[in-house]
């Protein structure tokens, strides 16, 4: 990732953070800090008003950057990082909601057990019920998230209730007799980012649903790639989105099914707007993209992800595809072998188990064979073994300068970024894209 950018999404993160730990600030300005840490019982009430504080703060953050919005993938560079930073604050926020009653009710505890233990039964207490709620139904879906192995459908479909405890928690906070009532700046900060999370969360469901965010397409053309894989080349009915080669879009065919949307790489950008994407049939939504015909309508959201990014550098640059990890790939190559003034060189090896899962390779082939700066090489592991660092060295060489770009099954990239980075790779050389958003 070029350094400028990296940099842009550290101080997105850096922001993130000062903005969640922004409720601690304030409340230490309204006590002094002495007042705040002893003796040990007080110690712990302070525990609980910070656990309670920065937890509801992380989750209101967690669900504003699942809203998706294409300024929060260009601020974090990638919708992935976004949604990996909104699961790092999800798992955040559990553990510190968890420990607020903890802690609060260990306040009690000198006098007896009994006495902190009265804190969980307050159930005739609206502002207490409130919290009571809240907790439950945002600790079981989060357990439900991590612990089941749900379909990627469910999953999304369990996700979208969590704004439900956040505007109950955040009832909680407002009606009980703590910091968020005494202190005007707590609550006005309170407000305004649960209102604002959870508007941006349910606004993105329903446009989505509606097919409001996204652009109108029409089918172009669609036929096999390869035997395993579908290429559906897609024309805008009025503006085209722009896109840069290497970025992803969320694509719904409603002839398939309304508002359902899946994450595909564009394959091809045309001059005329049209775009292509090429899917791997895999699971119930693909199966059925099989069955699309020319002149279906599509819904197109995006476009989002880095991954192209750096490739008009001039430098020397390996590119590694693994299956279907080869449509970021096409085009990115398009863009590059277009224009043939550029000092770069490219290596790409495109890896797949069988003939089966080649797809596009007689374009990949013309490319190749149109610019003497773009390698192609082809590698079947059924035939030839696994494809590994020793190969990969006795087909390229000089590894030690190269950019490198990764895109494939999850365990591939794995492999080659632990493997490049034993060889002293630097962290910044090696570009990945998985195919994995949760
Ligand atoms: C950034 C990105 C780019 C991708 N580009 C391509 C591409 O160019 N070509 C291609 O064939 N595949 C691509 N994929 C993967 C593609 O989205 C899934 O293969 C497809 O959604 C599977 O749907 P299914 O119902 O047929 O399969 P299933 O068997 O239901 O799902 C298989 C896996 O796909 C993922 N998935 C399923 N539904 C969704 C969804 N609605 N949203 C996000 N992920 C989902 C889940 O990880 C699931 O485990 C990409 C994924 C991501 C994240």
């Amino acid at each position: 990732m070029p350094i400028a950018k990296k940099l842009k999404s550290y101080i997105g993160l850096l922001v993130l953070v000062l903005l969640i730990l922004l409720p601690v600030f304030i409340l230490s300005q309204s006590l002094p800090l002495a007042k705040l840490f002893s003796p040990w019982p007080v110690l712990f009430g302070t525990l609980g008003k910070l656990t309670g504080l920065i937890g509801l703060a992380a989750f209101s953050f967690s669900l504003l950057l699942a809203s998706r919005f294409v300024w929060l993938d260009r601020l974090f560079h990638g919708l992935p990082r976004v949604l990996n930073v909104h699961r790092w604050l999800g798992v955040i926020s559990f553990v510190f909601i968890i420990f607020h009653p903890l802690f609060l009710a260990a306040r009690f505890l000198p006098v007896s057990s009994q006495a902190a233990w009265l804190i969980f039964s307050f159930w005739g207490n609206a502002a207490y019920l409130f919290g009571y709620i809240a907790m439950l139904i945002f600790m079981g879906l989060i357990l439900m998230t991590f612990l089941w192995r749900l379909r990627y459908e469910r999953l999304k479909s369990l996700h979208s209730l969590l704004s439900v405890p956040l505007m109950i928690g955040g009832i909680h906070g407002l009606l009980i007799d703590s910091d968020i009532k005494r202190i005007p700046w707590l609550a006005a900060y309170f407000i305004i980012l649960i209102s604002v999370s959870v508007v941006a969360y349910l606004l993105r469901l329903a446009l989505v649903h509606y097919g409001i965010k996204a652009k109108a397409y029409s089918i172009l053309a669609i036929g096999h790639s390869s035997k395993n894989s579908i290429k559906v080349t897609l024309a805008p009915d009025k503006k085209a989105i722009e896109m840069k080669p290497g970025q992803f879009i969320f694509v719904s065919f409603p002839d398939i099914k309304k508002g359902e949307e899946h994450p595909f790489s564009v394959a091809e950008i045309n001059s005329d707007g049209s775009i292509a994407i090429v899917a791997k049939i895999l699971g119930d939504y693909t199966k059925k993209m099989d069955s699309l015909e020319k002149g279906f309508k599509a819904y197109v959201d995006g476009p989002y992800g880095s991954f192209g990014d750096g490739i008009s550098i001039n430098e020397r640059q390996v590119w590694i595809a693994g299956g279907i990890g080869i449509t970021p790939f096409l085009s990115m190559a398009r863009d590059f072998t277009s224009c043939p003034t550029q000092n770069a060189k490219v290596d790409l090896f495109y890896v797949v188990s069988s003939l089966d899962d080649l797809a596009e390779a007689d374009s990949l082939k013309k490319m190749s064979a149109a610019c003497p700066n773009f390698n192609l090489t082809t590698y079947i592991s059924d035939k030839e073994g696994r494809f590994d660092l020793e190969k990969l060295r006795s087909m390229a060489k000089d590894l030690k300068s190269c950019q490198f770009y990764i895109c494939g099954p999850a365990g591939m990239i794995e492999y080659f970024v632990s493997v490049l980075r034993k060889e002293n790779i630097p962290k910044n050389c090696i570009n990945i894209e998985a195919f994995k958003l949760l």
